[in-house]
């Protein structure tokens, strides 16, 4: 994909996010790696109005917070370039303030593993990162210890991150954490759930790795 046609599917993806309730007005910001920089959302533009040469390019392991464009970067991209630097796996970074994942993240309830997709993540919850001010590189530090060995995490009274290695799949990761986030919480609601065993989601994780695969791995004996 050029720079331009991943600029444009930046745009694209934040007016999704906001057409499926996934996030509201100009909350939420989304970035991708294209080589060693990162592609990111400005800041508090609503994003009816964004254009692709409104998003702004950040090195990755360049002068750290050096920008350019005519816009400012989203105010979160200490985590955004953070996250792009400490997880040389991720792609594409989504942050939105969805309403279960937020209203748990206020709670500062961790997801459990009260379904099997908790697996999706990376391990057998998804923690609450603790709160810091948007914006701080406090939040920064706090995000990456609470994503450490995960691909999400919620974000105390504030809202939610998502990654993976691109844009189409960070923002599958995001929507499927607001539904297992709603799924918590409605069951919090009629006596709490059945949480499964972390040897039952270590088995999932491991059956992940081949799950939607059309054709056998390389090296795989022919049946
Ligand atoms: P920006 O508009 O600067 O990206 O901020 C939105 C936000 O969600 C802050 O956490
Ligand atoms: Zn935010």
């Amino acid at each position: 994909m050029s720079e331009l046609q991943l600029r444009q599917s930046i745009i694209d993806h934040c007016l999704h996010m906001n057409a499926i309730g996934l996030n509201q007005g100009t909350s939420g910001n989304i970035s991708v790696r294209h080589g060693d920089t990162m592609l990111v959302t400005p800041s508090a533009i609503p994003y009816g109005q964004m254009t692709p040469d409104m998003i702004v390019a950040m090195p990755i392991s360049g002068e750290y917070g050096a920008w350019s464009g005519p816009k400012k970067p989203s105010v979160e991209w200490p985590f955004h370039l953070d996250i792009m630097r400490a997880r040389p796996e991720v792609g594409a970074v989504v942050h939105t303030h969805a309403m279960f994942s937020t209203i748990l993240a206020i709670a500062r309830k961790p997801i459990p593993a009260c379904h099997y997709m908790i697996a999706a993540f990376g391990g057998h919850d998804v923690r609450v990162a603790d709160y810091a001010r948007y914006g701080t590189t406090t939040l920064s530090e706090n995000v990456l210890k609470a994503i450490e060995d995960r691909s999400a995490c919620l974000m105390a009274n504030h809202g939610m991150i998502a990654t993976g290695p691109s844009l189409e799949k960070a923002m599958w990761a995001a929507v499927e954490l607001e539904t297992i986030a709603k799924q918590y919480y409605h069951t919090l609601l009629i006596g709490g759930p059945v949480i499964l065993p972390d040897q039952e989601i270590a088995g999932v994780i491991e059956g992940f790795a081949s799950y939607g695969l059309q054709s056998k791995p390389e090296g795989a004996a022919a049946a």
